[in-house]
């Protein structure tokens, strides 16, 4: 196993406070590894800045060449990251193999074409005699800083549109999750210039906010709680980082009378339970029209209670555990606070699940409404709360009703019906008749306190770099 940060061409162990990584699947300790001093920080920061100054002179096409070879070289080690992801996450093997990997590749082969194909307004004389071009060039280091439940799903959304456009990074996986980062520090020394990209650990309070702190970095660029977001914009304007901020989630999914409450079913029992639940596009606050509210109720109930976890073999697994106990005990409080009010009922799960590990049963709140708790804020986890609507009207300004804007759902068999929700819905996606599907060529980001960054899409690499003018006066 790679244990060591990566700082420039060093491979070099922490020398400050351990962090215990567990398998939430036992609650065992993997290994302790030591967090990044002050000085380490300094100097994965200084090894960016050095290696900035040639790596933003190369060429679209041999960053693009670069990034081939990173995408390359993890498909043929699919096998080796996805166990280490399953180990320190949790998660299925097989969602690791099968969904997310080559997901992760292919985000890697997008920016690789995507950076060769930018676009921009027409060069030309919008003075007499002068020539205006416009330029699109790196912005500099990028803290960037991931949170547990993606990692190295993350790391591929932070990574690959700021070494396309010509950055050089400073890397922080999340302090939970960290072992997939340190076997991509390993990769990436192999293949990209010294100091291109960097690898450091440490906990949020302290490398985190060392590294939003840090004069030399240009950008911030962070996954993570929206109280944390919030952090980096203070950071950030002490000396006017750029900030890309991807923050918190609690989806609405607005299920009309005219939808195929099977498709629904099927769909919730999926996207709103996948990866159990931690997921900032989980379709976990439903909006079900009172025409069809008591069977999907009664159908979500049973097609959740079949949902496979906590087998001994994985491979029969659908969903994880939470990433910690503190997470699960988290999540436990929703639901202990929501089965508390008569008119909320736990059609199935609300218990923690096994003698070992961070299982929570997938769980459904039926007869929600619009003030509780448990639609309102993120539980992310394996719930999902479901209110009955009387009028669509209300079912729209509910799911607009929130401080996040992430992602939501419309579902019916009225395309018209559909699409003019979706004009409505103030998301920064919405799925009609599906949800939680992404692809690479498509951008991924928020509205409100959700955040504003974008990741994947020539969008995020629009994030990443800066637009400049040039003008050449012909004298
Ligand atoms: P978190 O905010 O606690 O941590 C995220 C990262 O920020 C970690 O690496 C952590 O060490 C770091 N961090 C924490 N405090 C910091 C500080 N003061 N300064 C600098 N860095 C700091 O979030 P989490 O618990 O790891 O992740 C779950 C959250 O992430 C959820 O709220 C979820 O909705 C959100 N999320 C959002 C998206 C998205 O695309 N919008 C995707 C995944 C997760």
């Amino acid at each position: 196993m790679d244990i060591q940060m990566l700082i420039g061409s060093r491979f070099e162990a922490g020398t400050e406070t351990e962090e215990h990584i567990l398998n939430p699947k036992t609650g065992e300790t993997v290994l302790n590894l030591p967090e990044a001093s002050l000085g380490q920080i300094d100097a994965a920061v200084d090894a960016a800045e050095k290696a900035f100054t040639s790596w933003s002179q190369t060429t679209p096409g041999q960053r693009s060449a670069y990034l081939l070879k990173i995408a390359d070289a993890i498909e043929r080690d699919a096998e080796g990251f996805a166990a280490l992801e399953a180990l320190n996450c949790g998660k299925p093997i097989n969602a690791v193999l099968n969904d997310e990997i080559p997901a992760i590749v292919d985000c890697y082969r997008f920016f690789a074409g995507a950076v060769r194909n930018l676009h921009g307004p027409v060069a030309g004389e919008y003075l007499p005699g002068h020539t205006s071009m416009i330029r699109r060039d790196p912005i500099g280091i990028v803290g960037s800083i991931a949170p547990w439940n993606y990692p190295l799903m993350m790391m591929a959304w932070k990574l690959a549109p700021a070494i396309a456009g010509g950055n050089t990074v400073v890397f922080k996986p999340s302090e939970q999750t960290p072992l997939t980062a340190l076997k991509m520090a390993k990769l990436l020394a192999d293949i990209l210039p010294e100091g291109v990209v960097n690898v450091i650990l440490g906990r949020g309070e302290s490398v985190g906010n060392a590294l939003i702190n840090h004069p030399k970095i240009s950008m911030v660029s962070i996954t993570g709680d929206v109280a944390t977001g919030k952090k980096v914009l203070q950071a950030a304007a002490k000396t006017v980082k750029r900030t890309h901020l991807e923050l918190g989630g609690k989806a609405p999914v607005i299920i009309f009378d005219d939808a195929d409450i099977d498709a629904v079913v099927a769909g919730i029992r999926t996207f709103g339970y996948y990866n159990a639940g931690q997921d900032c596009t989980a379709a976990c606050r439903i909006y079900a029209d009172a025409k069809v509210y008591d069977n999907f109720v009664a159908d979500l109930t049973s097609a959740v209670s079949s949902i496979k976890f906590n087998l001994t073999d994985d491979t029969e697994n659908e969903i994880g555990p939470l990433i910690s106990k503190r997470q699960r005990d988290r999540v436990e409080s929703f639901v202990t606070r929501a089965a508390e009010h008569k008119h909320m009922e736990i059609t199935t799960g609300g218990k923690t699940s096994g003698e070992r590990g961070f299982f929570y049963a997938p769980t459904v709140v039926a007869g929600a409404t619009q003030d509780d708790e448990i639609v309102r804020r993120e539980v992310f986890g394996p719930v999902v709360s479901v209110t009955r609507f009387t009028n669509p009207d209300d079912a729209v300004t509910w799911a607009n009703d929130s401080d996040y804007g992430l992602a939501s759902s419309v579902w019916t068999k009225d395309i018209s019906r559909g699409m003019q929700t979706a004009a409505r819905l103030q998301y920064g996606c919405t799925w009609i008749n599906t949800h939680f599907m992404l692809v690479n060529e498509m951008p991924h980001g928020g509205l409100k306190q959700s955040g504003y960054g974008k990741d994947m899409s020539v969008y995020a690499l629009e994030d990443y770099t800066a637009v400049r003018h040039v003008m050449i006066n012909h004298g």
